[in-house]
C-alpha cells in the first residue's frame, strides 16, 4: 500500500556521461560502455532500495533519449538521416530521426537491458518506454503522411516489446506520453492517441501505465508553464478518456504544480502515480513536505490506488539532490503509511 516509485530516469554517474545535461553524450569509449551503463543500472538500483522506494527503474542509465533510443532500432526509421522539426506543439525545435519506410520492430530494443536490471533487484521493477503519439511528435515522417497511421504501427512494435518485457518478468511497463498535455494536440488524443495507447498495452500480462507530464525542469518548459495561466486543467480532457481505457495506472504532476488536485477524481478505478516531487527544483523536499502532498492527494485518491511518485524523471538534476529526493519520496510515504496504520509493501 501507498508503494513508493519514480517516474524513470536518474541522473548518471560523470564517469559515464556529462553530468547535468538533458541527453548527454557518453564519455566512455564503445569497448566499455555496457560495462559500463550495467555497473550505473547496479547503481541506480541500489539507491532507490536505499531510499526505500519499492518499484524501481533502471533510472534509464542505458539511453540517451527516452524516445529515440527506442525509435532508432525500428525498421522504416533512419536514425542517421536526422531533420530539424518544431515538437509539442512547437516548444521546441528539435534534431530527429526519419520515418523513411513501413515502421516495424525486427527485433528485441530493451530485452537484454531489462534481463540485467531484472536480475540485479528483488523489488518490483518498473520498465519506461515512449508512448506512441510521443514517438510520433518525435520522429520526422516522410513515409506515411498520416500521423494515426504511424501511430498505429508504432504502437504494434511498443506492443510486442511490451509483451517481451512482461514474459521476462517486469512487474510494470509505463508508456511515456508527454504529448498528451500539448493544448492543441488534445483533439488527436481523443481521435487516435488513446486507441494507439490501447494496442501498445494490449494483452501485456503485468501492470501497465501511462505517464503525463509537464516535462523536465528545463527553461523552455518552464516558460512553457507560465504561458499555461493559474490553473493547468490539461489532464480535464484526458483522464476521462483514459479512464475508460484499458490502462492500469497514470502518472501526473502533483508537486509545485498549478494542476487541480480535484482532477484526480477523473480517474476512477485507475492506479494514481502521483507526482510529490518537484524535479525543476534543485531544493529537496523533507519527508514531512511530501507527506503533506500525499495527504491533499488522498483528498482526491484512495490509499489503495495511490503510488507517491516524481512528477517526471531526474535525469538532469545533479545526482545529490536527484539521491537526496529519493530519500524524500520513501520517508514521505513512509510516514504516511505509518499515520494509516498500514503495512510496508512486499
Ligand atoms: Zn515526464
Amino acid at each position: 500500500m501507498l508503494a513508493a516509485t519514480i517516474a524513470g530516469s536518474l541522473p548518471k554517474p560523470a564517469w559515464l556521461a556529462t553530468p547535468e545535461t538533458l541527453w548527454a553524450p557518453w564519455r566512455l569509449p564503445p569497448e566499455t560502455l555496457l560495462e559500463g551503463q550495467r555497473d550505473a543500472v547496479v547503481i541506480a538500483l541500489h539507491d532507490q532500495e536505499q531510499a526505500g522506494i519499492d518499484v524501481v527503474t533502471d533510472g534509464e542509465q542505458t539511453r540517451r533519449h527516452f524516445v529515440h533510443g527506442f525509435a532508432e532500432r525500428l525498421e522504416g526509421i533512419d536514425p542517421a538521416r536526422r531533420t530539424r522539426i518544431g515538437i509539442r506543439g512547437d516548444r521546441y525545435v528539435a534534431e530527429v530521426p526519419t520515418v523513411v519506410g513501413p515502421v516495424r520492430r525486427s527485433m528485441p530494443v530493451h530485452v537484454e537491458e531489462a534481463a540485467f536490471a531484472r536480475a540485479s533487484t528483488t523489488r518490483r521493477l518498473k520498465w519506461t518506454l515512449p508512448g506512441p503519439m510521443t514517438v510520433v511528435d518525435t520522429v520526422a515522417d516522410v513515409h506515411y503522411g498520416d500521423r494515426a497511421r504511424l501511430a498505429l504501427d508504432v504502437a504494434v512494435a511498443l506492443n510486442a516489446e511490451a509483451q517481451e518485457l512482461a514474459m521476462l518478468g517486469i512487474d510494470a511497463i509505463q508508456f511515456d506520453e508527454p504529448a498528451f498535455n500539448v493544448d492543441a494536440y488534445l483533439g488527436d488524443i481523443e481521435h487516435w492517441g488513446i486507441q494507439a495507447l490501447e494496442r501498445a498495452i494490449e494483452g501485456v500480462p503485468c501492470d501497465t501505465a501511462v505517464h503525463i507530464c509537464y516535462g523536465y525542469g528545463i527553461k523552455a518548459n518552464v516558460d512553457w508553464k507560465i504561458t499555461l495561466g493559474g490553473e493547468w486543467r490539461q489532464y480535464e480532457r484526458t483522464f476521462p478518456l483514459l479512464a475508460r481505457s484499458g490502462i492500469g495506472q497514470v502518472s501526473v504532476e502533483c508537486a509545485a504544480s498549478r494542476v487541480p488536485l480535484e482532477l484526480l477524481r477523473l480517474l476512477d478505478g485507475k492506479g494514481v502515480l502521483a507526482g510529490v516531487i518537484d524535479v525543476a527544483s534543485l531544493r529537496v523536499e523533507t519527508p514531512e513536505e511530501v507527506a503533506s502532498t500525499i495527504r491533499r492527494v488522498l483528498e482526491h485518491v484512495p490509499a489503495t490506488r495511490l503510488l507517491p511518485c516524481t512528477n517526471c524523471g531526474m535525469a538532469p538534476l545533479p545526482r545529490e539532490v536527484a539521491r537526496g529526493k529519493l530519500r524524500a519520496l520513501g520517508r514521505g510515504a513512509a510516514l504516511v503509511r505509518a499515520e494509516l496504520g498500514m503495512e510496508a509493501p512486499a
